[in-house]
């Protein structure tokens, strides 16, 4: 198979559209991974899908080595992950009511489910991988279940708000699980979904694609899926990214704005992304870029500042409570998320 070749699979879970083009053949490290873009809407992923069997397969390792003895992150790592649950929980907390029902999923250590709890919701995560789960459990005192997605019964509308954050990326069925999300959000409840966006990606195409990343998605087919699911993003949010906040459609009004699959084609897209894929192939033209130098240097000095930082901290749960002292938001949220809806 080579770069450029024609396809026909399986319907897109998007547009329904056939047809594919081959954008890659190698993921990162130069493993053999073919990933293609929808002739239809843009929708970029692997082919074929994995299964939910090889999903399971994949991610066994790093099961199997966290279940081996205390696994625990750097301290710097726990500071990263802390900066930005803060900085999540610093944008999603005013839109929800004070003491409102949040779900984490993907909720990795725990760092965002913490925030949330200190600042008075009750926020509960899922976790699937037992070594990020344990250390979160104990770190934190957080309350993270171990719960894969389809057997997980929480029961309908007991959460206002669900996050996932840089995890809708790494589902096999993105479908089904906007599926249970709908089922266990409450009325007027929100979803929050944070994935890389593909559009002008500054990388090398050795390192774009690899296999964890099932699917790579525009701001076009992220908001189309979860417009065929039944969700609006919130008025206000850039639409031009992949960082949104979205609504459940009220029912009436314009519930099935968006369901037609043939709504989400678009050509213009289509061409611009393999136009885009196409170019900076090769490290070369990478390197002229300058964007690895940036990267490099960007990377050292974030290092360094999380370093000596953490140093400070003799447990993570001391440093979470600085980070979120030192964000200098409201402890208090406002408004419910309908004042905002209503806007
Ligand atoms: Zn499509």
């Amino acid at each position: 198979m080579r770069i450029g070749d024609a396809l026909t699979t399986a319907p897109c879970i998007l547009c329904h559209e056939t047809g594919r083009h081959v954008v890659a053949t190698t993921g990162r490290g130069m493993t053999p991974l073919v990933t293609v873009i929808c002739d239809g809407c843009g929708l970029v992923s692997h082919d074929p899908i994995p299964t939910i069997e090889e999903l399971e397969r994949f991610y066994g390792d790093r099961y199997r080595m966290a279940y081996k003895g205390r696994w625990a992150p750097k301290p710097k790592h726990s500071l990263r992950a802390q900066r930005s649950a803060v900085l999540r929980a610093a944008r999603l907390a005013p839109l929800i009511a004070p003491g409102a029902r949040v779900l984490d999923i993907g909720a990795s250590s725990g760092e965002f489910v913490y925030m949330m709890g200190q600042l008075g919701f009750r926020a509960t995560g899922i976790e699937p991988n037992a070594g990020y789960r344990a250390f979160g459990v104990e770190a934190y005192g957080v309350d993270i279940t171990d719960c894969r997605l389809e057997p997980c019964a929480f029961g309908a509308g007991v959460f206002d708000l669900i996050t996932l954050n840089h995890v809708f990326e790494h589902l096999g069925d993105p479908v089904a699980v906007l599926g249970a999300i709908s089922h266990w959000l409450a009325p007027g409840g929100l979803l929050f979904i944070e994935v890389p966006n593909i559009v002008g990606v500054a990388k090398q195409r050795a390192n774009l694609f690899h296999y964890a990343h099932i699917w790579n998605f525009a701001p076009h087919t992220l908001t189309g899926l979860l417009a065929r699911a039944g969700f609006q993003p919130l008025p206000g949010e850039k639409l031009d990214g992949t960082s949104l906040v979205f609504a459940r459609s009220p029912d009436s009004a314009g519930a099935q704005a968006g369901a037609d699959p043939v709504h989400w084609r678009n050509p213009p897209l289509v061409a611009a992304l393999r136009r885009q894929l196409n170019e900076d192939q090769s490290g070369t033209a990478y390197l002229a870029s300058g964007a690895p130098f940036r990267r490099r240097w960007a990377r050292l000095l974030r290092n360094i500042d999380e370093i000596t930082t953490a140093r400070r901290y003799a447990a993570p749960r001391a440093m979470a409570d600085a980070v979120l002292a030192s964000a200098a938001m409201a402890t208090a949220p406002r408004g419910p998320a309908q004042s905002r809806l209503a806007a």
